[in-house]
């Protein structure tokens, strides 16, 4: 499979937005972002004005870095959240937030989803008791996703003991630094994702 392997921060910058690729990094002053919040490349500055196509494009490949995906499974998303009840584009959100890899970055075990995902792949992790080393394995309601017993002394591990129990997350999962174990008690709703995404612009896109 197709993997991006330049930098994580020139993609904040082409973007124009911060999307938190790097972990702690993205919450220092030492963001490149904000010390240079201009598209890379000798003719950043002399952009011609944006056509609505564009922008729409541009949408969609802010989000599809932001949840680390490629561009077969980002239309696969699209098109399984059309086919659901419902607004398309909060549909998709939510399938985007209920992958496993995300689900593990927004109960605080990993600083970002790139590391969250490398944590799922190398098999750290069950789901309801059964082994998930897939980083876009669908998360649902009440599941528990928890580090497999044989890699809790693992020093990555015990150091999120040092955890607080109540550390800042989303209201839909919960984890529980001493048992290194979490559970899904909602599912995410529009209001508990970033906003930073106008999913709308995505669904104009592909619906042309
Ligand atoms: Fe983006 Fe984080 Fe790099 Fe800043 S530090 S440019 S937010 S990836």
């Amino acid at each position: 499979m197709a993997k991006y392997t330049g930098s994580k921060c020139r993609l904040c910058r082409r973007e124009g937005a911060k999307l938190f690729l790097k972990g702690d990094r993205c919450y220092k002053g030492t963001c490149p972002f904000e010390r240079r919040p201009v598209a890379p490349g000798v003719h950043a500055n002399m952009r011609k004005k944006v056509s609505e196509y564009g922008l729409q494009l541009r949408e969609k490949q802010k989000t599809k870095r932001i949840y680390g995906v490629l561009e077969g499974q980002f239309r696969e998303y699209y098109e399984r959240a059309d086919r659901m009840k419902g607004v398309t584009g909060e549909n998709m959100l939510s399938l985007l937030e209920r992958r496993l890899d995300n689900v593990v970055y927004r109960m605080g075990i990993a600083s970002s989803r790139s590391q969250a995902r490398q944590l799922v792949t190398h098999a750290h992790f069950t789901v309801n008791g059964r082994n998930v080393n897939i980083p876009s394995y669908q998360i649902n309601l009440g599941d528990v996703i928890a580090v497999k017993e044989n890699k809790k002394e693992n020093k990555y591990f015990t150091a999120l003991k040092a955890l607080e129990k109540d550390a800042a997350m989303p209201k839909w999962v919960e984890f529980d630094p001493e048992t290194l174990t979490g559970k899904v008690i909602a599912l995410p709703t529009r209001e508990d994702i970033d906003s930073q995404i106008a999913e709308h612009m995505i669904v104009e896109l592909y619906s042309k």
